[in-house]
């Protein structure tokens, strides 16, 4: 296909240009995808403020947006799965498919991923992205492009959920409720926990985590969480813990809220690279901590999970914005977070 479309790129931290530029080149294995919805992920606000997360660095302009679904437009000579008009949730990260990681099923950790927004690739803060067949998932009609576009977020929640092994009956603690913790409070609900105690400090947080299926929630700003979970288990503590907050405090928590013999699921970055933690009570009971780096294979659950209704996502979108307005709509999910949960861009046009 020829012709141009429009994109937002951040030239350097706090700028942001609507550009027009060529429709993207297909590869026989890729589809031009239409996208519909984007949501705001902190990690795109980071890169706007910082230019960088860790070893990521954004050296030339760049396209943000990586939660994101669309319209397939175009599809490449080799692609099967997909014809036009067929309507998609968009993986972010492909990966080579060869490697030791990619052959073990981890394929989150193969190291040349090509992860939409992440430095030097594109994002999808634009009107049409090239995209492989295989990172791309039919959702069904009654799933809006912008549920779609929050499988991402969710696919933390369930990888983690996996990680840590949630069971039916179980209790699950989650200190956090960015969008990832609320996101991970669905995951918790869908493996079937049948408490999870939440925290944070933003009322409309644990608002939104009592209405997606949080059984306790807790504002660190008047109790304690640890507390709070061993008050909820008879003393005894959670099954499972979530640290989504990337606070060393949270991570503290977390550990203290797990039982003797539970998990401990770390998902938030925190800005240092070393924290206390406390060594012998690890030890002593016995607990099992994993890292938690984005996903694999989690998209066709998720998509499942959120086209049953298991909770309303929906109610976690509190902006929208037109492509154009892509600035404006990174600068409300930076400033006001006490008032927006998720903030979502429609590259062509509100929906
Ligand atoms: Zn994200
Ligand atoms: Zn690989």
């Amino acid at each position: 296909m020829n012709g141009t479309m429009k994109a937002a790129v951040m030239s350097a931290p706090f700028e942001i240009d609507i550009v027009e530029m060529p429709l993207p080149e297909l590869r026989d294995d890729e589809v031009l995808v239409k996208v519909m919805a984007v949501g705001v992920c902190g990690s795109d606000i980071h890169y706007y403020e910082h230019g960088r997360i860790g070893r990521f660095v954004v050296e030339k302009p760049i396209i943000l947006g990586h939660e994101c679904a669309g319209i397939v437009e175009a599809v490449g000579a080799a692609v099967t799965k997909f014809k036009p008009g067929d309507r998609v949730a968009v993986e972010p990260g492909v990966t080579c498919g060869r490697c030791p990681a990619c052959k073990e099923g981890r394929y989150n950790l193969c190291p040349d991923v090509q992860f939409l927004a992440t430095p030097p690739v594109d994002g999808a803060f634009v009107q049409y992205i090239a995209h492989r067949e295989d990172f791309l998932f039919a959702i069904p009609d009654r799933l809006s492009y912008e549920e779609a576009a929050l499988n991402e977020p969710f696919s933390v929640g369930i990888h983690a959920a996996k990680r840590a092994g949630v069971k039916p009956g179980q209790t699950v603690a989650i200190m956090g409720m960015g969008p990832v913790g609320l996101m991970a409070v669905v995951a918790a609900k869908a493996f079937g926990a049948k408490q999870i105690v939440v925290a944070d400090l933003e009322p409309i947080r644990l608002e939104a985590a009592l209405r997606l299926g949080a059984t306790h929630a807790v504002n660190i700003r008047d109790a304690d969480p640890v507390q709070a979970v061993r008050e909820a288990t008879g003393g005894i503590g959670a099954d499972v813990a979530f640290e989504t907050a990337g606070n060393p405090k949270a991570l503290q928590s977390a550990l203290y809220a797990v039982r003797r013999g539970g998990k401990l699921a770390i998902v938030g970055l925190p800005p240092q690279d070393e924290i206390p933690l406390n060594i012998p009570w690890i030890a002593d009971n016995e607990l099992d901590i994993f890292g938690v780096f984005r996903y694999a294979n989690t998209y066709p659950q998720g998509i499942s999970f959120l086209s049953s209704d298991i909770a309303d996502v929906r109610s976690l979108i509190t902006d929208r914005y037109p492509l154009e307005q892509t600035k404006e709509a990174m600068e409300r999910a930076r400033t006001n977070k006490s008032g927006s949960l998720k903030v979502v861009v429609y590259p062509n046009g509100l929906l």
